[in-house]
């Protein structure tokens, strides 16, 4: 079995510990710094021989990249995401057609809404509606505040990404207009309403302003750490929608991969300001912004991520990493979220034990040949429906390990956890300089705005009636209730901490002084 960051022995708790040790690691240093880069590059470029969608993406988008000149010359510390991410132009000065082949098949109602009304609807959608101020305030983390301990250039050092949609033009395409940076929020919201970005993707704090870029060495100093859940991923486990597709009926897994990542990132890792987004079409997001979230390094993130990678690999090859006994956290939400979902929703919905080739499939992860074939044999003459079948297989594999067939020992459960456990796209999660869609944005096929969710009442979060442009414009619906979900499950906690960790910082300055003044 493939060695990964969970350890049997060790509490959830000791287990992130140690992989948050890996930011106090000297940052400075030449040397270190050195080999973290060839580090880092060295996974972008396994990361790219590797599987995966994120991959599989990656590649996609490779095809339409167009590295600068100036890009490879300086060969900096970005190029390994530059390679696994996507189109990369200087600021609207080069464009390209993007290959990034989202399909058109929504199934999810997406009321009258066509791609031609969104786009006609998003421009003023950015400038009527669109909480500039509001997200801007938030990447600042307090150091927009007249304060005397402020960081002042820290909000100009933060990377913005602008995705211009030229595709009414000639030669047309999307423009990904990289290291925009804004001196403050009024800066940042005229930006948005001259150069019209259909959508706005946030990377990190460097450290100088990125717009320097011609003339010092850009390099990320601290970002969010995010988290990408997409429904593409759950193809093979999915019986009513495919791809793009989305319906009340698989929608579900997505709720549940929020619960088990928001109890482990809270519980485990002690992380407090979630901020937790539906991506406007198929799949939601996850923005950590502890300020020790943010400082992580990339191996830091990769190790947080990897913790979360109980299920890993694509189609046949996907294996459950899980020990048995189970890891405390992969038990707590076994226990907690996945069990009562696998029997309640997930089977009578999906009845993947009707469908042939989802019963193969889950049939061939039985690791006897001999119950494996009874089970096939009898299902193919059988009228019952998928919970009942699933009642056939629990009473099989139970009984066979009363007779002491160790090797069925957790079969059950790891079952389950190769089906719903949360798939998440750890290559997002990766590197601080990636870029994600930033929260409200409006997806371009749904004309939905990527509206926040509140992990408390995720069971009732319905994609289908998230706000569009349409309905914002008509009056219909408002943006009211999304800020407020913003401001109560996540800001007002995080405005609180901004004010209290400069005061700190004022507390501390005076104690210095004065134990100087003491000498
Ligand atoms: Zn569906």
């Amino acid at each position: 079995m493939q060695r990964h960051t969970r350890e049997d022995f060790q509490t959830p708790r000791q287990v992130a510990r140690k992989i948050l040790k890996f930011q106090r690691r000297p940052r400075d240093c030449a040397t270190r710094g050195a080999t973290r880069r060839d580090a880092g590059d060295a996974r972008a470029r396994r990361s790219l021989r590797g599987v995966g969608r994120a991959n599989e993406r990656a590649n996609k988008r490779e095809t339409t990249r167009e590295t600068t000149r100036e890009t490879r010359r300086r060969g900096d510390d970005r190029r390994g995401d530059d390679r696994q991410r996507m189109a990369t132009v200087e600021p609207e000065t080069k464009r390209l057609k993007t290959e990034d082949g989202e399909k058109e098949n929504v199934a999810l109602n997406t009321g009258n809404v066509g791609k031609a009304r969104v786009k006609s609807l998003m421009y003023r959608y950015y400038k009527q509606f669109y909480p500039a101020d509001l997200l801007f305030k938030w990447l600042a983390h307090g150091n927009d505040e007249r304060h005397a301990r402020a960081e002042k250039t820290y909000p100009s050092r933060r990377e913005f990404c602008f995705v211009l949609d030229k595709e009414q033009e000639e030669g047309g395409g999307e423009i990904f207009a990289r290291y925009q940076s804004f001196v403050d929020a009024k800066d940042f919201k005229t930006n948005v309403e001259r150069k019209k970005p259909a959508r706005i993707e946030f990377g990190p704090i460097c450290n100088r302003r990125p717009s320097d870029r011609h003339t010092v060495e850009l390099k990320p100093e601290e970002r969010e750490l995010v988290f990408d859940i997409d429904m593409t991923d759950y193809d093979d486990v999915r019986t009513c929608c495919k791809e793009a597709g989305i319906c009340g009926k698989c929608w579900p897994l997505m709720t549940v991969a929020l619960k088990v990542l928001d109890v482990g990132l809270r519980e485990d890792f002690g992380f407090k300001h979630l901020l937790w987004v539906y991506s406007g079409r198929r799949g939601i997001h996850c923005w950590i912004s502890d300020e020790r979230a943010r400082k992580l390094s990339d191996e830091a993130r990769s190790a947080v991520a990897e913790y979360f990678a109980v299920v890993k690999g694509e189609g046949q090859g996907r294996r459950v990493l899980s020990s048995t006994p189970m890891h405390p956290s992969v038990k707590r939400a076994y226990d907690g979220v996945l069990k009562q979902y696998w029997i309640e929703s997930y089977l009578p919905t999906q009845r993947i034990l009707e469908d042939e080739t989802k019963l193969e499939q889950l049939l061939n992860l039985i690791p006897d040949e001999n119950i494996r074939e009874d089970l096939a044999s009898e299902f193919a003459t059988s009228s019952l429906n998928s919970v009942d079948r699933w009642g056939v297989i629990e009473r099989r594999v139970q009984d066979s390990l009363k007779k002491n067939n160790y090797k069925l020992t957790g079969a059950l459960e790891k079952i389950i956890l190769w089906h719903i456990y949360p798939r998440v796209d750890i290559e997002v999660s990766r590197h601080m300089n990636h870029l994600l869609k930033g929260p409200f944005c409006v997806h371009p096929k749904t004309g939905r705005v990527c509206v926040p969710m509140d992990p408390a009442t995720a069971d009732s979060f319905n994609p289908e009636l998230v706000p569009t442009v349409v309905d914002l414009d008509s009056g219909a619906q408002t943006l009211d209730g999304a800020i407020k979900t913003f401001n109560d499950t996540f800001w007002n906690a995080c405005a609180r901490e901004n004010i209290e960790r400069l005061t700190a910082k004022t507390r501390q300055a005076k104690a210095e002084q004065q134990s100087g003044m003491e000498f």
